[in-house]
């Protein structure tokens, strides 16, 4: 805030209000200057923030939080950041409205965001008991896997195993045969055949935090095509893995796993970046990209997901997260990778 010239933050984006405040419920916003912070929700709330959130001062406004907003509580400020990539033009309007002669600054970047990047040890544990529950799931539909079932059908098992234990991290991709060409291609009504390469991309979120796998196994004999895809995207994520260490480039990552698949001739075939932080969302940062100017630190946890996608064929993904340490990096990540076969 002293950087951008702040007086006060105003914290809008949910998922930046749960990680400062604890708060879990779907109308919050805070407010942050350089001597305290104020929380406000509504009457819905009440209850629920009196143990959920802490280090905050605590107030209960109208529904309308914008339109209601204590203007007493922003005494003093002067530039007020606000998050503009999360504030509608309707509220900016209610809170400006509200906050007379408070200059209202959209942030650069988003401050929160680059604070959530660096995962404490207690976020690690909460994406760990997330890949855990995501493990047992991706095991326990393994014996649903045969010819005749419905992608759609595995994506249901899929949703009600996390909703006990937590709820889906993103809607669940089951692709099968051509429809693994597609690297987002969520799950339909087709039905598994002999074959078939099968793409399962999904995750719990499980304590607020997520995870993030995918696995391709093949039901039958294995396309030869495929197979040799399979090999190719299995070792360029290797490599990329064994380059995840602090003080990497992320584009130098991206390059490793890169350089692997197009010297084996499929570049054309990986149209997307390599990984993405996890945390309170599923995507966030750093970006594992070629495009990225991003740097690697302790505490960052990414996906390393190369894959192959051949239009008509289909596509081999494979997925681990891991976190950066001091001496490179642990894979969150214990769901085998050897070639299966159904
Ligand atoms: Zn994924
Ligand atoms: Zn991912």
């Amino acid at each position: 805030m002293v950087q951008e010239g702040l007086d006060g933050l105003l914290v809008t984006h949910l998922e930046n209000v749960r990680y400062l405040s604890g708060y879990t419920g779907s109308n919050g916003i805070m407010l942050v200057t350089g001597k305290a912070a104020w929380f406000y929700t509504d009457f819905r709330y009440q209850e629920q923030i009196r143990t959920e959130v802490r280090g905050c001062r605590k107030r209960v406004l109208e529904r309308s939080l914008y339109a209601a907003f204590p203007v007493d509580d922003a005494a003093g400020i002067r530039k007020l950041g606000v998050e503009s990539q999360h504030l509608t033009l309707h509220l900016h309007r209610l809170l400006k409205r509200q906050l007379k002669g408070i200059k209202l600054v959209p942030v650069r970047e988003d401050l929160v965001l680059a604070l959530r990047r660096c995962k404490e040890a207690i976020e690690i544990a909460a994406i760990h008991k997330a890949q855990r529950a995501t493990e047992r799931t991706y095991q326990s539909v393994q014996a649903m896997i045969k010819p005749g079932v419905r992608e759609i059908d595995l994506a249901v098992e899929i949703t009600s195993q996390f909703a006990r234990v937590g709820e889906n991290a993103f809607d669940p991709i089951v692709a099968s045969g051509p429809n693994g060409a597609k690297p987002h291609a969520g799950a339909s009504t087709r039905k598994l055949r002999k074959g078939d390469a099968i793409t399962f991309d999904i995750g719990a979120r499980v304590g607020g935090y997520c995870s993030d796998m995918t696995r391709t196994v093949f039901l039958g004999r294995p396309n030869p095509d495929l197979l040799e895809v399979y090999r190719i995207v299995l070792e360029a994520q290797r490599r990329a893995i064994a380059a995840v260490r602090p003080g990497a480039s992320c584009r130098e990552v991206d390059r490793v796993a890169r350089d692997h698949i197009t010297s084996a001739g499929y570049g054309p075939y990986f149209g997307h970046s390599l990984g993405h932080g996890v945390g309170i969302n599923v995507h966030e940062q750093p970006s594992l990209a070629w495009v990225s100017g991003q740097t690697l630190a302790v505490g960052d946890v990414v996906t390393v997901e190369p894959g192959i996608y051949l239009p008509g064929l289909g596509g081999v993904r494979i997925e681990d997260m891991v976190v950066v340490t001091k001496a490179g990096c642990d894979n969150l990540t214990r769901s085998p990778k050897q070639v299966t076969q159904l």
